[in-house]
C-alpha cells in the first residue's frame, strides 16, 4: 500500500491536536509526523512526543542542511517538519499525517500535490477564545496576550481555506472525529482500493459532505462570524469585553456533553 500523505491546518485552539488524537486512538496504519520547533514545551509537553523541541541555532543548522520538508515562523518560533518523517512512513507503508500551518502546507502541496489537505475550522471566535483561554488555564497559566494574538491570526489563517480539498467545523468533538476519520477511511478506499466493508456507503458520504466544494452552506456562518464573508472586510473581534465567566457556558465542551452519542456521526448502513 502507497501510504497517503495528509496536512491538517487551524488556527491554533481550534481543536486539531485533540481530533488528531481521537482519530490515531481508532485507526492504524497512519503515523503522526512529529514537527521540530523552536518554541518551548507547553504544559505536559513531552520533547519527541508533541514536539521535537530545539534551539534556533540547531534548527538553522537543520535547516541549511536540507532536513526539512517544510518549515514556517509561526508566532516568533521556527516549526518544520523533517523529510525523515515522510522517508520512514514511506519505507513502513503508512500514511502519514501533518499538522503543520497554512505556510507549511503550501509548501507540500506545491511540492506533492497528492498530499490530501483538511482545514479545521472553530465554529466562532467566541468558541475559538474559550478554547485557547481553557487551554491556557489548563497549563496553569492564562496569557491574555498570547490569546488575543492567537485570535487575531485566526482569520488571516481561515481566508486560506479554500486551498484545502475538505472543511471540517469542530463545534461537536464527536462528529469532528468522526468526519476526519471518514476522510481517512475514504481516501483510502479511492486511492488503494482498501476495503471499508458495510460502512462503506455512510464513510463516503460523509467524507464527501466534507470536501470543500460540497460546504458552501455549512461554512458560510463560520466565515460570517470571523469576518471572512464581510463585504466590508471588517475584523473587529466583537467579544473582547465579555467577562471571563461567560467562556466556561460558552463552549460546553461539546466533548465533554453527556449525551455526546445523539451527535456522533453513525457509520452503520441502515
Ligand atoms: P489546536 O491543536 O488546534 O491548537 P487543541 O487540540 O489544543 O487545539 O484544543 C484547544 C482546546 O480546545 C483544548 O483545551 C481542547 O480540549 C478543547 N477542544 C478541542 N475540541 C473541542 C470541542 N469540539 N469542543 C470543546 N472543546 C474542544
Ligand atoms: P502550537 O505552538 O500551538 O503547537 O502550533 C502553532 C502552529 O504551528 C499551528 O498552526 C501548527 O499547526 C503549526 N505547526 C506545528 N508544527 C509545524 C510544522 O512542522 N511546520 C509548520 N509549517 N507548522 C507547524
Amino acid at each position: 500500500m502507497a501510504g497517503i500523505l495528509f496536512i491538517i491546518s487551524a488556527p491554533s485552539g481550534s481543536g486539531k491536536s485533540t481530533l488528531v488524537n481521537e482519530v490515531r486512538k481508532q485507526l492504524s496504519g497512519i503515523e503522526f509526523s512529529v514537527s521540530w520547533t523552536t518554541r518551548p514545551p507547553r504544559g505536559s509537553e513531552e520533547h519527541g512526543r508533541e514536539y521535537n523541541f530545539t534551539t534556533r541555532e540547531e534548527f538553522e543548522k537543520m535547516l541549511a542542511d536540507g532536513e526539512f520538508l517544510e518549515h514556517a515562523e509561526v508566532f516568533g518560533n521556527y516549526y518544520g517538519t523533517a523529510r525523515k518523517s515522510l522517508e520512514q512512513a514511506r519505507r513502513d507503508g503508512h500514511d502519514l499525517l501533518l499538522d503543520i500551518d497554512v505556510q507549511g502546507a503550501a509548501q507540500v502541496r506545491a511540492a506533492m500535490p497528492e498530499a490530501v489537505s483538511i482545514f479545521v475550522l472553530p465554529p466562532n471566535p467566541k468558541v475559538l477564545r474559550t478554547r485557547l483561554r481553557n487551554r491556557s488555564r489548563a497549563e496553569g497559566v492564562v496569557n491574555e496576550a498570547e490569546v488575543y494574538r492567537r485570535l487575531n491570526e485566526a482569520s488571516k489563517e481561515i481566508e486560506n481555506f479554500r486551498e484545502y480539498g475538505y472543511i471540517l467545523v469542530n463545534d461537536t468533538l464527536d462528529r469532528a472525529v468522526a468526519q476526519l476519520e471518514a476522510i481517512v477511511l475514504a481516501e483510502r478506499f479511492y486511492r488503494n482500493d482498501e476495503q471499508i466493508a458495510y460502512r462503506s456507503r455512510r464513510v463516503l458520504e460523509v467524507a464527501a459532505g466534507c470536501l470543500q466544494i460540497n460546504s458552501q452552506e455549512r461554512l458560510k456562518p463560520v466565515l460570517e462570524a470571523f469576518g471572512i464573508l464581510n463585504p466590508a472586510g471588517q475584523r473587529e473581534l466583537p467579544f473582547l469585553e465579555d467577562s471571563d465567566e461567560e467562556d466556561s457556558q460558552d463552549d460546553q465542551g461539546d466533548s465533554s456533553k453527556g449525551d455526546s452519542h445523539d451527535n456522533k456521526e453513525d457509520f452503520n448502513d441502515d
